[in-house]
């Protein structure tokens, strides 16, 4: 017994739902360091795991270490085969929601979910293909879709929700992907010590001097204006030579076969931003770029001239009656910049279209894996920002609705009586952002030029407080405060493309920009729905999709802003617990009782305790468990018997238990 303490203190528990200061954040974080110095960075809250990013590689991934930790409830693949299990037994489709702010882990916990069923699962031949498929989906959506960052080498700059779609015997047979809003910005613009999307530091490092002639692309990304912003075309724990090679294998095995296509668009892209512009006498603009522009039309599939029309001149209908005014300088740089997102966009969606078809399947039940952009706070933050928050607080209302809801219905459903634990509800800041009329979003479709006055109405209201400056609003996040500046907010939202550009674009003979720009786009003079709008309501057409699924979380934590192995800042991981609602969490996991088993489950691990239960206990289930609890001597207000499960209230009992059984 002395032994077992000993080690229990050294490496903390494997659920908190065991630690005996339950209430005590110190003894939280405690428990979160002691186990993430001895490299165990997984920790439960009952079914909610908490990660905590080693930053360095840990020999737990392993085919034989998946193998051996399969089934046991404490190993970090608990969460993908629990849920496996039950989504087989229980006939119901489940998803893993997995949080936590930028660079806290959430693409790596998902890859390795991933990767687990790829591995695990029963397959035949035909299937393994699939697995190969699903897997290689990852390097070409993370080339396109992740950039380099102040907080995250491999940030995610879009959200992602994947079906892993399986047949009635367990055997994964497809995948579908949701993407959501691409931070589209990044291809024109990025801040100090961050890049652009790695796709293209990969082509030009990776690429072959044939095929950046026949691209017309010179290997050093200084020389291209969307390349050097952010001044760092090199970070040393990414080798985008190597990368490229992954991305190209992994194109054909995802069923591409426009290859060259798609790499003519990336490098007209690049070509794109190399153009410049002049202003002549009458303050009208001109290319200054000649062969730039016409190396990019035919880069791009369109007429040359065409396209220095467009990109120079807008075409207006005012009463019926067709009109072309010339653009300024200013102008002209905003539409290309604008064309440039457009393409590199639309590709990427074309892109997760493609990566459908090749996953695609009828049948099945379904786990769904969603990794989004964490929470972010910069310097300064924009419309992008005020996106990715607000998916965080969506899915922040999510998780408390349903870890409080699931706790309560298991009660229910067991038939014991449990009470409530207060929590901060996050409800009304989802509402100053989405509700109907009132909402920021709702405010921000009908103003027309400044947000002033909504600063001015949220003030009022006091949901917000005092404003930073004439320009900024901020936004009291469950994680944290956040000013947002309005400078192109509303730009950001309009994310408009002057039509003559559609309609040189929708005339391309490179077959994805062709399906990429529709004809009928340029036909349909529609307004088309503001960004923010089409956001929110994607957003909440996921909300329902994993409303009717079976939940599981994984909360990753962040523990240095370093990106260093070894290094735990708790002040850091404070913040996160605590905006994270661990304690609540935890809280409500043990309000009633902390640690709960199925009747079977709980016969199996103690019958060598009891002599009446051992080897074999024949009776009912619900007799066997009480026989064994009262010859361990347990007192009634320490467990109660549900209908398939018992629970057990202190931690404590059931230690003497375990302890019992290894003496
Ligand atoms: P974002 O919101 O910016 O996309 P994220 O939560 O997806 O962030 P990741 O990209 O998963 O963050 O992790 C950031 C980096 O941390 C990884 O590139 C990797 O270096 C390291 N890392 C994260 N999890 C692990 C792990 N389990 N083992 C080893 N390294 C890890
Ligand atoms: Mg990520």
């Amino acid at each position: 017994m002395e032994s077992a303490l000993t080690a229990r203190d050294r490496v903390g528990v494997q659920d908190f739902v065991l630690l005996e200061n339950y209430n005590s954040e110190a003894a939280f974080i405690e428990n979160l360091r002691r186990r993430f110095k001895e490299n165990l960075i997984y920790t439960y809250i009952g079914s909610v795991l908490v990660s905590v990013n080693p930053y360095k590689e840990l020999e737990i991934y392993s085919k034989q270490q998946m193998e051996r930790y399969r089934g046991v409830i404490t190993s970090f693949y608990a969460v993908s085969d629990n849920t496996y299990r039950a989504m087989r037994t229980e006939r119901k489709d489940q998803c893993i929601l997995i949080s936590g702010e930028s660079g806290a882990g959430k693409t790596e916990a998902s890859k390795k979910i991933l990767l687990y069923y790829a591995v695990t699962c029963p397959a035949n031949d035909h299937m393994a293909a699939l697995g190969d498929r699903l897997l290689q989906s990852n390097p070409v959506l993370e080339a396109f879709g992740n950039a380099k960052t102040l907080r995250n080498d491999n940030s995610s700059r879009f959200g992602k929700y994947m079906d892993v779609q399986f047949d009635f015997r367990g055997t994964p047979v497809g995948g579908h992907i949701l993407n959501y809003l691409l931070e589209k910005s990044r291809v024109v613009h990025q801040n100090q010590g961050e890049r652009n999307f790695h796709i293209f530091y990969q082509l030009l490092d990776g690429g072959d001097d044939n095929l950046l002639s026949t691209l017309d692309l010179e290997r050093n990304p200084q020389n291209y204006h969307y390349m050097v912003k952010g001044n760092c075309p090199r970070v040393s724990s990414i080798n985008d030579k190597n990368n490229w090679k992954v991305v190209m294998k992994a194109l054909p095995v995802i069923g591409f076969t426009e290859q060259e296509k798609l790499l003519n668009i990336i490098a007209g892209v690049l070509h794109l931003g190399n153009t410049q512009f002049g202003e002549g006498e009458e303050g009208e603009t001109y290319i200054t770029t000649e062969t730039q522009i016409m190396t990019l039309a035919k880069l791009l599939g369109v007429d040359g001239s065409a396209l220095r029309e467009a990109l120079t001149h807008k075409k207006l209908t005012a009463k019926g009656e067709e009109m072309i005014s010339p653009l300024n300088f200013e102008q002209a740089v905003c539409a290309r910049d604008a064309l440039a997102k457009a393409v590199y966009g639309r590709t990427f969606t074309w892109l997760v279209e493609k990566i459908n078809q090749s996953l695609s399947s009828k049948d099945s039940s379904v786990i769904g894996l969603l990794d989004i952009y964490g929470f972010e706070v910069l310097q300064h933050n924009s419309f992008e920002q005020f996106c990715i928050n607000y998916c965080n607080e969506k899915l922040q209302q999510l998780f408390i609705e349903l870890t409080l809801r699931s706790e309560q219905e298991e009660y229910e459903t067991e038939g014991i009586a449990w009470e409530t634990v207060k929590y901060f509800d996050n409800k009304i800041i989802c509402d100053l952002i989405e509700e109907k009329h009132k909402g920021i979003i709702s405010i921000l479709v009908c103003m027309s030029s400044y947000l002033e006055r909504l600063v001015i109405h949220k003030l009022a209201n006091g949901k917000t407080r005092r404003v930073m400056s004439r320009e900024e609003f901020r936004l009291l996040h469950y994680a944290g405060e956040v000013n947002y500046n309005v400078n192109g907010f509303l730009d950001k939202n309009n994310d408009l493309l002057n039509r003559n550009l559609k309609e040189v674009m929708c005339q391309s003979d490179n077959q994805i920009l062709s399906h990429c720009f529709r004809k009928e786009e340029v036909i349909d003079q529609k307004r088309q729905e503001m960004a923010a709008t089409q956001f929110k309501n994607s957003l909440m057409k996921l909300m329902e999709i994993l409303m009717s699924k079976e939940p599981s979380y994984v909360r990753c934590i962040k523990p240095n802003d370093a990106k260093q192995p070894g290094k735990f800042d708790e002040v850091l991981v404070r913040h996160q617990v605590k905006y994270l609602g661990l304690m609540e969490n935890l809280r409500v996991r043990r309000a009633g009782f902390a640690y709960r088993r199925r009747f079977e489950a709980f016969l199996q691990r103690y019958k060598p305790l009891c002599p009446e239960t051992w080897p074999n206990w024949n009776g009912r289930l619900v007799d066997g468990v009480s026989l064994l609890v009262n010859h361990l001597g347990y007192k009634p207000e320490e467990y109660k018997l549900g209908r398939s499960k018992i629970f057990i209230r202190f931690p404590k009992t059931l230690f003497t238990t375990e302890d019992a059984l290894e003496a």
